[in-house]
Parts: C-alpha cells; sequence; structure tokens
C-alpha cells in the first residue's frame, strides 16, 4: 500500500510506494535553516516509486549558491506554508523526502549521522548511529577522495551592519 505524504496545509500531497534509504540526519548549516533544528532528517525513494498527487503550482524551488560543485543546494517549498517539500520534478533515479511529511509509517529507522562537522555548538547527539563527516560522506558516495588540500566552506552566514 502506497505511503502518503503532505505539508502543513494539505495543499501539497504525495505518495510513494516504498521508501528505500538511506535515512540519515544532515547537520550541515543548510540543512539546519532549511529544518529549523538541529538537523533536516530526509529518507531516500526511487524516482519510479514517487508520485506528486496534488498541489504541484504551489510548490517553488530555491537554490542557494554552489560552495563545492553544481548542482546547487535546492530547496522546494510550498508556497503557502512554507513546508520544505521534494522537488516538482526529480531528474535522477531517486530523490529524498524530508522524513516529516510521512502521514503514516514508512518501515524504516534513520542509519546515520551525516556532516557532523558542521553541527551546530549547541547539538548534542544522543543516539548510537554513525556520524559521518564530509570526506567520509563523499567517499561513501562517489568513492572520491577529497584532497588533501580541501577546505570546508560553510554556507555563508550575512555579517550585520557593514
Ligand atoms: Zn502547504
Ligand atoms: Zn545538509
Amino acid at each position: 500500500m502506497a505511503i502518503r505524504g503532505s505539508c502543513l496545509c494539505g495543499s501539497v500531497t504525495l505518495e510513494v510506494d516504498r521508501v528505500i534509504g538511506p535515512m540519515e540526519y544532515c547537520h550541515c548549516n543548510r540543512c539546519r535553516k532549511v529544518s529549523g533544528c538541529g538537523a533536516l532528517l530526509t529518507v531516500v525513494v526511487r524516482t519510479a516509486d514517487y508520485r506528486l498527487l496534488t498541489g504541484r503550482e504551489y510548490l517553488q524551488a530555491y537554490d542557494a549558491p554552489i560552495l563545492y560543485r553544481p548542482p546547487a543546494f535546492r530547496v522546494t517549498f510550498c508556497k503557502q506554508c512554507g513546508t520544505t517539500m521534494p522537488e516538482a520534478e526529480p531528474n535522477g533515479s531517486t530523490l529524498e523526502i524530508p522524513a516529516g511529511l510521512f502521514d503514516s509509517d514508512i518501515g524504516i529507522k534513520p542509519d546515520k549521522h551525516i556532516y557532523v562537522e558542521l553541527k551546530a555548538p549547541w547539538d548534542a547527539i544522543q543516539d548510537a548511529l554513525p556520524q559521518l563527516t564530509i570526506r567520509e560522506v563523499v567517499k561513501l558516495r562517489t568513492g572520491e577522495e577529497l584532497p588533501p588540500d580541501f577546505k570546508l566552506r560553510r554556507h555563508a552566514i550575512p555579517v550585520a551592519n557593514q
């Protein structure tokens, strides 16, 4: 049976046949802004298993400036209620869906924390899940090692009154 998800106002609804994972807490400072919390928890589904049911006209995307390499960090949200949503037109074979959108159990649990060196100073991870750094995440996803002189670039933080 399909698993349904929705935004806060209910204008945008979606369903997936199944989730495959991984299911990760990203602690990077962009995901923290998107979630408004210490981390954004997302789950991976196959694009072929995903359907946007209603509210496509409410979806709006924002591309943050590129920090490392394309593609940009893209946030899609409901224009009416601000809920973070998956992309309207996912172009890869999989997509990430914010786990909080689902209205019933998705059958899996979070498996790790990522970008942990960017976590907020007040954030204390309380569980025993693996904690991966950006180097470990890149290695896991692409098999590549980041160059030794790789510099971690944080999302730009505006400086007031300059
Ligand atoms: Zn909404
Ligand atoms: Zn992130």
